[in-house]
């Protein structure tokens, strides 16, 4: 993802509810942290020079199972979705299920960053040679994961409840052909037995700096649409075009058409995207070619909207083929729906990552176009989904996706306290009463 986002600051916010009481830190948390802050940032190391792609995330999923293993967790589930893992952590207090989940593959980029455990692998992706690349952060919210693992192992004792672990594969989305990713894992039943009562998921932005967090209440991440279109025509010679029926004429007719979706078809507040992302048709310059192939996404967030933009193209697309005399095919996949921070759950943790970082480093972003496959899980199950700064100071990070996208290792410690906390102050709030 992305992303152009705009923050406030939750101090304005929170500041007449935000108590001193608040401000005081989890000192088990604290040493446990410092503890193991090491050893996992050397996991992240590793993971990130080792990236792999969805669904493929064998090297990852091992060092994440023998971690899980090593700390003594009762359940390790392997395998599941492909290359997901799911560890049951048994506090030894009675309480509640909460879940928290880090998405675990890389994706198709060639690194270029100057850390020395920068990615070299390259692999075949589609038919093309590419490198493989940690470029959206991934590595750390495993990193980060694992060490939520030694530091709530590390205390079991006194936690009431159980914590279920999710690594999840191919949040990106699997290769072509496959199912992959959260949506696979709920319904292989990874939200089951124990079925937790909420879960927690973190993200790396590539716009805030160490130190701060951020979230969204509500709406958050965006639906996420994929379309394929072919716009049929007939061969001619470049010279002799009434010969023939011209696709790129009409194809390009179509991309200007669609952006008239979201500037006239839809009432302005209503966020919407559509983008074409791949054109393609001809093979020599005296040829009309007989089609052009077109793929792009949608983003929404009402269900109405996301209804309304595909019934337009297909109208578009019947128009000004008809029109130009061809023909077109069009084949909408909806994917990923919008990720939604439930809105009681996020005004009840706030507090928490207030007391990690200060409440003035705690932003409200504003919801975004980007999408995020957390929301397969937090439609199951109250979710809450938030923002992990990553960017050292003085250094510029590439965009997430980018060959210069950089996260820095000593965000790994907020995003392990930041967890941490919130994982046991929810179990807190749900510890019965005896
Ligand atoms: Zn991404
Ligand atoms: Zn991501």
């Amino acid at each position: 993802m992305r992303e152009m986002t705009s923050r406030r600051s939750i101090f304005a916010f929170f500041l007449g509810v935000w108590a001193p009481a608040l401000s005081a830190q989890n000192p088990t948390v604290d040493a446990a942290v410092d503890r193991f802050v090491d050893q996992i940032i050397e996991l992240r190391h590793q993971i990130h020079e080792n990236p792999e792609l969805g669904n493929r995330e064998f090297l990852t999923a091992a060092l994440v199972a023998e971690h899980l293993r090593g700390l003594g967790f009762d359940e390790v589930t392997v395998d599941v979705a492909y290359t997901g893992v799911v560890g049951i952590l048994i506090g030894g207090l009675p309480g509640d299920t909460v879940a928290v989940r880090a998405d675990m593959d890389a994706l198709p980029v060639t690194e270029d960053t100057p850390y020395s455990f920068a990615s070299t692998v390259r692999t075949d992706y589609l038919g093309q040679e590419v490198g493989v690349m940690h470029a959206c952060g991934h590595d750390v919210h495993t990193a980060v994961q694992l060490g939520v693992a030694s530091v709530l192992a590390s205390m079991r004792d006194e936690i009431p409840g159980v914590v279920k672990f999710i690594f999840q594969p191919a949040e990106e989305g699997p290769p072509p052909g496959e199912e992959g990713g959260a949506e696979l894992m709920v319904r292989e039943g990874v939200l089951d037995g124990p079925r937790p009562s909420a879960i927690f998921g973190l993200h790396t932005f590539a716009e805030m700096a160490v130190g701060t967090l951020g979230y969204t209440p509500g709406p958050a991440l965006a639906a996420v649409d994929h379309f394929r279109v072919r716009i049929l025509g007939q061969q001619s010679h470049g010279a002799y075009p009434h010969l023939g029926i011209d696709p790129i004429v009409m194809a390009s007719q179509v991309v200007m058409a669609l952006q008239t979706i979201r500037s006239r078809n839809l009432p302005p507040l209503e966020p919407s995207v559509v983008t074409v992302g791949i054109l393609q048709g001809g093979t020599r310059f005296n040829i009309i070619p007989g089609e052009v192939r077109m793929e792009g996404t949608v983003r929404t967030y009402n269900p109405d909207v996301r209804d309304a933009i595909e019934r337009r193209m297909g109208e578009i697309l019947a128009g000004i083929t008809s029109a130009g005399g061809g023909s077109f095919e069009l084949e909408y996949d909806r994917g990923t729906p919008a990720t939604i921070n439930d809105v009681d759950l996020t005004a009840q943790m706030v507090p928490t990552l207030a007391k990690i970082v200060g409440a003035d480093h705690v932003e409200i972003l504003d919801p975004t176009m980007g999408g995020e496959d957390f929301a397969y899980f937090a439609n199951e199950v109250p979710g809450f989904f938030f923002r992990l700064g990553m960017v050292k100071q003085g250094v510029a990070s590439g965009g997430h996706h980018t060959p210069t996208f950089q996260a820095d290792d000593s965000s790994v410690p907020v995003g392990m306290r930041a967890m941490s906390n919130l994982l046991l102050d929810y179990l807190e709030s749900r510890r019965p009463v005896l």
